[in-house]
Order: structure tokens, then C-alpha cells, then sequence
């Protein structure tokens, strides 16, 4: 049984969008789960930002919400942003970005993994083995440039692309992390600098660096991929990548590139860490063209909740969190694997509140065979 006095606070902002509508069916889930492995149960406390609430108050990331996500354990985040709602200067309302520089959130992990019942996008059988991370530089790279950009004379633009040693090593060293951990699960162990050194001075920088945090890994191996080839590489033969490091915006890119291998956003987590703070949020936007409809896939929401549970399990000993991210993981596999539900981003017929039910539903069997 869930103990009665939760343990860890979760500052909970769904956003915008589907972000509104994958929250609740995710917190919903996390309950059961927590429930169903008799985990300590968490504190869910929700915070209004985005872009529906800067219209409505003129904030798109209140103080209140800010101090919140600095004092939570982790901080739960579904999707920001509208098109039609910008700031009078016509940028879109981004808080997510906001909050990466805010709490330092330097590395953005986005796992692709295909495992059955997610469409298989490439023909080659041996696409059935990607499983692949994605680790993007959050806090510099092209980023840097935003709210610095210059246009000058309405005749030329400049944007800032911005590596420095301390944010290059910092995101090395966590990518070379994570591929120790995955290769004690029988991974590769090989770490890819993804970049553009042979063109961009800053590229050729942030390659230096990396080598030298790789240097202190003589276990694991380091690769190198320009960014164009490396697009290729995940198209042509994903199954061949384990870790792969790369700046902001190459990173941005990628992950959705990367999110298409396995059929779409719908089913790409992510997580922001930085030093003391960590933003789980699934990869996706708000997606305007379905929002409010109710067909949203919360696959995303949900692997990002298990990946919350997994950091805060390794963070503070507790291995019942990490008990509940394995059956959560294993409900959704089981529910697209048994075709319980088949997500009607993939043609099938279930919504958000059909997938949601399906893998509430399925969590129960899924702890007996993971117990
Ligand atoms: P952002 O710029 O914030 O990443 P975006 O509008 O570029 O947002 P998304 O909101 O991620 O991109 O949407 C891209 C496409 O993927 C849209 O067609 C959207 O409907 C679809 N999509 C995104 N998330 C989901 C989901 N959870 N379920 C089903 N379809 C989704």
C-alpha cells in the first residue's frame, strides 16, 4: 500500500495544449503505480504557466511558479506554447526555456527505444533493436542567441552560437556517464560527438573538449559524426548508436528526427537535469492541431513520468520509485504490444482516455511478472 505521507513534492506544471490533457491522465497513473508496487507516495502540487496563462494574466512564468520548481524534488511538465498567443514583440512563449537556464538544466536526455506495437517506420528488421540516447546541450550552443539576435538596417541577421569548456565538459562527462550505467546493461558503450567541426570554429571547440572528458574514460569508446552525416546514420542504421552528444540546436533537430524512427512524438519522453534540479517532460509540444479533441497519445507523458520516478529512485536510495517506473514501463509496452489499445496517432481507434485506462489497467500484471 502507498505509505499515507507522501514523500518527495512534485512542483506539476501541464502547460498548454495536449500538455493539459496528457497531465491529469499521467498523474492519475503515477498513483496507481506508486500503489500498485506500494511505493511512497508523491506530493503533486500544480502551477500555472505558458501561454494560456500569460493571456490570462499577463505572466507566462509567474515568481510563484518559479520558487516552486526551485524548492520541488522534481518538477513535472507536460507542454508550453500557442501560436496564436505571443509576446508583443511576436516571440512565442517558451517557458521551458526559461526555466533550462533558471536551474542549470544542461542535459537533455531523450531516449528512443522501438519495442513492440510501435510502428515500425524502417523496413530493415534490424530496426527492431533501436535504442538509442539523445543528449542535448541545453543551457549555450545557438540557443545563446535567443533574445540577442540582431538585425541590422533590415539588411542582415546575426544569431550567436555560444560553447564555452565548462558547459562542454559538464555534458560530456554526463553523456559518458550514461553510457557507463547502459553498458552494465549490455550496451556498447560508445559516446558519438555529433557536431560540425569541420566548418565551425565553436564546433571544433566543443569536439576538443569532448575529447578530453573522453579521455578520462579509457573503458568506454568515443566517436565522432558531423551533424549532416550523422542524420544520415540515424535513418539508414539507428540500431548502430547507443550515446550521442551534440549542442542545442543540433540537438533540437535530432530528437525529432530521432522520435520519427519510432513512429511520431507521441511515444519520445524527455528529461531536463542539471546539477540540483531535474524537468521531466515528453518531447513534444502542445500540438495545436489536435489539442482539445482528446486524441492526444500520453505514451510520452507517461515514459517521462518513469524517468522522473528512475532519477528520483537513484537520487535518494529509493527503490520502490524505481519499481514504479519499470511498471510503468512495462504497461505501456504491454498495451501497445497486446494491441489492448492501438493510439490513433497510429491509426488505431484509442484516444488519450483509452490509452490511459489501458495502461492503468495493465499495470497489475505487469508487477507480478517484473516482481
Ligand atoms: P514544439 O515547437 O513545441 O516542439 P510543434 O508544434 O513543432 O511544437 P508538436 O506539438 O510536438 O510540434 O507536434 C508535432 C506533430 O506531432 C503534430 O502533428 C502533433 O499533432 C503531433 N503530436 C505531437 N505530440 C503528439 C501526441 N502526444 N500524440 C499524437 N500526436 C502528437
Amino acid at each position: 500500500m502507498t505509505t499515507s505521507n507522501p514523500s518527495f513534492r512534485i512542483a506539476v506544471l501541464p502547460g498548454d495544449g495536449i500538455g493539459r490533457e496528457v497531465m491529469p491522465a499521467c498523474l492519475e497513473l503515477v498513483g496507481a503505480a506508486l500503489e500498485v508496487v506500494g511505493a511512497p507516495g508523491l506530493a503533486f502540487e500544480t502551477h500555472p504557466a505558458g501561454a494560456q496563462y500569460y493571456a490570462e494574466s499577463g505572466e507566462a512564468l509567474p515568481r510563484s511558479t518559479l520558487d516552486a520548481c526551485r524548492t520541488a524534488d522534481a518538477i513535472l511538465f507536460g507542454a508550453m506554447g500557442w501560436p496564436d498567443i505571443r509576446f508583443p514583440d511576436g516571440t512565442e512563449i517558451i517557458p521551458q526555456l526559461d526555466l533550462r537556464m533558471e536551474f542549470g538544466l544542461f542535459a537533455g536526455v531523450r531516449p528512443i527505444r522501438w519495442f513492440p506495437g510501435l510502428p515500425r517506420v524502417l523496413t530493415d528488421p534490424r530496426a527492431e533493436g533501436i535504442d538509442f540516447v539523445l543528449v542535448r546541450e541545453q543551457t549555450e550552443g545557438l540557443f545563446y542567441a535567443r533574445g540577442r539576435g540582431e538585425i541590422r538596417n533590415d539588411e542582415e541577421a546575426y544569431d550567436t552560437m555560444q560553447i564555452t569548456r565548462a558547459g562542454t565538459e559538464r555534458v560530456a562527462e554526463f553523456a559518458f556517464q550514461l553510457a557507463v550505467q547502459r553498458k552494465k546493461r549490455g550496451k556498447p558503450g560508445v559516446v558519438t560527438c555529433v557536431d560540425k567541426a569541420n566548418v565551425f570554429q565553436s564546433m571544433a571547440f566543443f569536439r576538443k573538449v569532448f575529447d578530453e572528458i573522453a579521455g578520462r574514460y579509457p573503458d568506454m569508446q568515443k566517436d565522432h559524426a558531423y551533424v549532416d552525416a550523422l542524420a544520415l546514420t540515424m535513418v539508414k542504421k539507428p540500431w548502430n548508436l547507443d550515446v550521442l552528444v551534440t549542442e542545442n540546436m543540433f540537438g533540437d533537430i535530432l530528437s525529432d528526427l530521432a522520435a520519427g524512427l519510432i513512429g511520431g512524438m507521441g511515444m519520445a519522453p524527455s528529461a531536463d537535469i542539471g546539477e540540483n534540479h531535474g524537468l521531466f517532460q515528453p518531447a513534444h509540444g502542445t500540438a495545436p492541431d489536435i489539442a482539445g479533441k482528446g486524441y492526444a497519445n500520453p505514451g510520452a507523458m507517461f515514459l517521462s513520468a518513469a524517468m522522473m520516478l528512475d532519477w528520483l529512485a537513484v537520487r535518494h536510495g529509493e527503490e520502490k520509485l524505481a519499481d514504479a517506473a519499470r511498471v510503468i514501463e512495462g504497461a505501456v509496452e504491454h498495451t501497445l504490444s497486446t494491441k489492448l489499445a492501438v493510439p490513433m496517432e497510429y491509426g488505431g481507434s484509442a484516444n488519450l482516455s483509452d490509452m490511459t485506462r489501458s495502461v492503468i489497467s495493465s499495470l497489475a500484471a505487469v508487477r507480478k511478472e517484473v516482481a
